[in-house]
């Protein structure tokens, strides 16, 4: 039982650890030992489960195996992402001193180790965790409780990027709340305990993919805004603008969460903005989700409007082209502020080329700049700013020669702000090949410093001397393959054969040599003179590193001084590469110019949706462009409501999508695909298309389309325009016919908004006579040979059939389904027309359950291959039996 009473024992580093852990209970532990980041316990069960990788044990604890995994310190980073995509979150525990000091202290003493940071999904600044074309914001959610019963409840939303310093903040309704949320996409969402129970947003917030409930403390409003100016370090928080107390208290909820997580250190944000509600394009989670914007449906970028229109060549600039687009304005003026810069570069074509040339040069300024300030950057990131600096510096002075638009001339006056010095500084300073790692040194230039230059002579020199060392011991032992090497546990050490050890063993040469090893081929020595070159190779090591770290420190220091300008730069270079790619698509693409007040037209004319068109490029079709006009009829009038028919397949869903891409566009501040379009702001863009089965919700997708259609009704105005395709499809036929009209009227009478709704419902086409700002469009089919020929064009008036068995055709259903359908199609045209589909439905037995009607059969060889025919089973035969069964038959007639 001595035994056990040394297992019950708490070693002196399991007490560091656990007590480091009880600190961090909600995180997985990375405690830093050696070259390994080590999880135990229950931590690295889940770890070795979720990375696959290998759990073993490491000592005892009150007397059970300790259960232990680690990832090598190379690695981290790539564990580290697999852990934050799978909701963990990860306390990242440094040594805090060299294992040697430790040692000095004696006995029982553990190296010192801390928790650095707090790794979590929406606080990373890495490359490797991040995707450099979006951004990775950190939201918190606040809520002030309704004054008066019956008011609804008010947010506020503050949404952070610590990787870019980006810091916004927005006081919203539930609605707005909901689409603001689906817009910026966060990383993770932060709230308060109360709130993440709360019964009416808790369903809301298990929609999302990171949630992580926070203490009260985090929420205090009356804290706030000291904690934000302190920040800052502004006096007082109108320093940025005025914000309402919930605001501050979002801010101020990020920024504590900052200083958590990143332990103290304080990443370069901007002041926060405020959004001023309207400022943007209401666009809710499903019309965004419907249009494609970012991603399609099926999760991917490509085939998503932003992929169809990014032409830009950084990252940044990809970043901030995907707010825009998630974003588009409403003030037809900052619109045209856009525009002008767009114009700006779609005529000058060399200037564009250069431009962009330069731009492709420039790496990754704000993230760069933030890793640097969070004192995690490397001496890459260093080269990251200089090199950024540089493509402003020249950016600035090629784009300030010229009169340029207001947006261009602001970003040309920011491309110059940062001092010159800087980027001389570390040019000059920093070596063409740079390490990852600044602890693994050679990063300074030669020459940059005397005092380096020397510790880095030395160092080279006592490394020829040792060669020069070799040879002379070859030769006075006369041991030709006497070899001086290097290992980490030896050090230096002289290494021979083991049949020539004994001679070295022996005098004379025994005064010179002592023995430190044998292995079984070789036998390892060292010598007075060897330790003594050793101990000066070292130390010149050492200095040279010390010093290059020493360097490290003072440009790190001066551009953390810069950091404003800097960020203001990398800003500026963002806002030109979106211009200038926003320029390339138009020319490429044939895009023009939209015009865009504050009326309510609606005129498009030539337009084009931009993803089918491209790929419909591919395979070397062209695409049809189309108009629309939903401008009101007079002056004082609302906008007009267009009810779009024609078959399936005809184009209908492309030409009510390319109708809202072009808005999107347009506000955004984009070109559009068209030859002409004149836009008075849409407020809001609602969209109900196709449909998707939300089971995870435990709604059928009728029950989907009508929620978003009640949406659509209670929210659309006169400024929003509102796509609806086929809404009352998932139900029966009058159930949903009457739905869809009594929607229309609502939409006309009640909305008043612009609106394009297609339809399978042809009685729908009627609704024109009685409703004044409703027409009818429909998209041409052509017949041909039984066939329909698709011409995707939209003209006026309603189609006169579906063609829905043609479709069916084209689709490749059995031709005796097609044959049986058209019979059946015939049955249903010869009854009267308006007698209750549903009686139809009931009276006619479905086909299968009906024998094929057999032709009148006096010919006995008609009997015969009729009796033939009936003997054959279809689904039982190979194509080659059938083809067999053919010839028969045919031999029988
Ligand atoms: P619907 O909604 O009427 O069923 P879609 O809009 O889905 O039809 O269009 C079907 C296909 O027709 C699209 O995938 C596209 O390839 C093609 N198409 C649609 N509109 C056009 C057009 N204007 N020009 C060329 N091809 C088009």
């Amino acid at each position: 039982d001595a035994q056990a009473r040394a297992d019950a024992r708490v070693t002196p580093m399991m007490e560091q650890y656990i007590e480091i852990k009880t600190a961090n209970p909600d995180c997985l532990l990375f405690y830093r030992m050696g070259d390994f980041y080590e999880m135990f316990f229950q931590d690295a069960e889940t770890a070795s489960r979720a990375l696959g990788i290998v759990l073993t044990k490491r000592g005892k604890h009150q007397g059970l195996d300790i259960p232990m995994c680690g990832v090598p310190i190379e690695r981290a980073d790539e564990y580290l992402h697999r852990l934050i995509a799978l909701g963990h979150r990860v306390a990242v525990c440094e040594q805090l001193e060299d294992p040697a000091e430790a040692k000095k202290r004696g006995g029982k003493s553990v190296v010192k180790r801390d928790v650095v940071r707090l790794v979590t999904p929406g606080t990373l600044t890495e490359d490797s965790l991040l995707d450099s074309r979006r951004n990775n914001f950190l939201a918190a959610i606040v809520r002030a409780k309704p004054s008066a019963s019956g008011e609804e409840a008010r947010f506020a939303l503050a949404c952070l990027d610590i990787s870019t310093g980006e810091f916004r903040l927005t006081e919203c309704d539930r609605t707005r709340l909901a689409s603001e949320i689906a817009r910026v996409e966060p990383g993770e969402v932060i709230v308060s305990d109360a709130l993440y129970e709360d019964t009416e947003v808790a369903p809301f917030l298990r929609t999302l993919p990171a949630v992580t409930p926070l203490g009260r403390d985090v929420f205090d409003g009356a804290s706030a805004e000291r904690r934000l100016t302190s920040y800052f370090a502004v006096a007082t928080s109108e320093a940025f603008g005025t914000f309402s107390r919930l605001e501050l208290t979002a801010a101020a909820a990020c920024i504590t969460y900052v200083e958590r997580t990143q332990l103290g250190k304080r990443p370069p944000l901007s002041p926060p903005t405020r959004e001023a509600l309207g400022a943007t394009l209401l666009i809710d989670a499903a019309t965004r989700a419907n249009l494609e914007l970012m991603r399609t449906l099926g999760g991917e970028r490509r085939g998503s409007l932003v992929a169809a229109i990014d032409r830009t060549v950084t990252a940044a600039g990809s970043r901030l082209l995907a707010q825009r687009i998630a974003a588009p304005l409403t003030d037809p003026a900052a619109i045209d502020r856009r525009l002008d810069a767009v114009a700006s570069f779609t005529s000058e074509s060399t200037i564009r080329s250069i431009v962009r040339d330069r731009l492709a040069a420039a790496p990754d300024l704000a993230r760069s700049l933030a890793r640097i300030v969070l004192a995690r950057g490397g001496p890459r990131d260093l080269a990251a700013i200089r090199d950024g600096l540089g493509a402003a510096a020249d950016l600035g002075v090629r784009l300030g020669s010229a009169t340029m638009p207001d947006e261009i001339a602001e970003a040309v006056a920011n491309l110059r702000s940062p001092d010159p010095a800087l980027q001389a500084m570390l040019s000059t300073a920093l070596a063409d090949e740079l390490p990852l790692q600044k602890r693994d040194g050679g990063f300074v230039r030669p020459g940059y410093e005397a005092a380096l230059d020397e510790a880095r002579a030395l160092r080279d020199e006592s490394r020829r001397v040792i060669a020069a060392l070799q040879a002379r011991y070859a030769e006075e032992t006369g041991l030709r393959a006497l070899k001086i090497r290097h290992n980490n546990v030896l050090g230096y050490f002289v290494e021979v054969t083991a049949q020539n050890a004994e001679r070295l063993m022996t005098p004379p040469f025994n005064a010179t040599f002592i023995h430190r090893q044998t292995l079984a081929g070789q036998v390892r020595f060292t010598s007075t003179e060897l330790g003594a070159l050793e101990a000066k190779i070292a130390s010149a090591a050492d200095r040279a590193l010390g010093l290059e770290l020493d360097i490290f420190e003072r440009l790190v220091a001066a551009v953390v001084d810069a950091a404003d300008a800097v960020k203001a730069a990398a800003r500026a270079l963002a806002v030109v590469d979106v211009a200038s790619s926003l320029a390339a698509v138009a020319v490429e693409c044939r895009f023009v110019r939209p015009e865009v007040d504050s009326g309510l037209a609606f005129c498009i004319e030539g337009g084009r949706h931009p993803v089918v068109e491209q790929a419909i490029a591919v395979e070397g079709g062209s695409f049809v462009a189309n108009d629309s006009d939903l401008s009101p009829p007079s002056a004082k009038a609302s906008g007009r409501i267009a009810v779009v028919t024609g078959p399936n397949m005809a184009g209908k869903s492309t030409y009510l999508r390319q109708n809202a891409l072009i808005v999107v566009l347009a506000q955004a501040g984009s070109f559009v695909p068209a030859t002409r379009a004149r836009l008075g702001v849409v407020d809001r863009l609602f969209s109900r298309v196709g449909a998707a089965d939300d089971l995870a919700r435990g709604r059928s997708t009728f029950m989907v389309e009508m929620v978003e259609t009640a949406a659509i009704l209670n929210q659309a105005g006169e400024r929003s325009l509102v796509i609806l395709d086929e809404i009352g499809r998932g139900t029966a036929t009058y159930d949903g016919l009457s739905i869809a009209w009594a929607a229309i009227e609502h939409l006309h009478d009640r909305n008043r908004c612009r609106a394009l709704f297609a339809t399978h419902f042809h009685e729908l086409t009627a609704l024109a006579n009685k409703l004044d700002r409703l027409f009818n469009i429909t998209v041409r089919v052509k017949e041909w040979h039984g066939d329909v020929v698709f011409l995707h064009e939209v003209v006026s008036g309603a189609a006169d059939r579906s063609y829905g068995i043609q479709v069916a055709k084209l689709a490749g259903l059995p031709p005796a389904v097609i044959e049986r359908a058209k019979h059946v199609l015939g049955v249903l045209e010869a009854e009267d027309r308006t007698s209750p589909a549903r009686k139809l439905v009931d009276d006619l037995p479905l086909f299968a359950a009906r024998p094929v009607p057999a032709p009148k059969a006096a010919d006995p060889r008609a009997e015969a291959v009729l009796k033939k025919l009936a003997e054959i089973d279809p689904d039982d035969m190979s194509p080659r039996e059938a083809l067999e069964a053919l010839y028969a038959l045919r031999q029988a007639a």
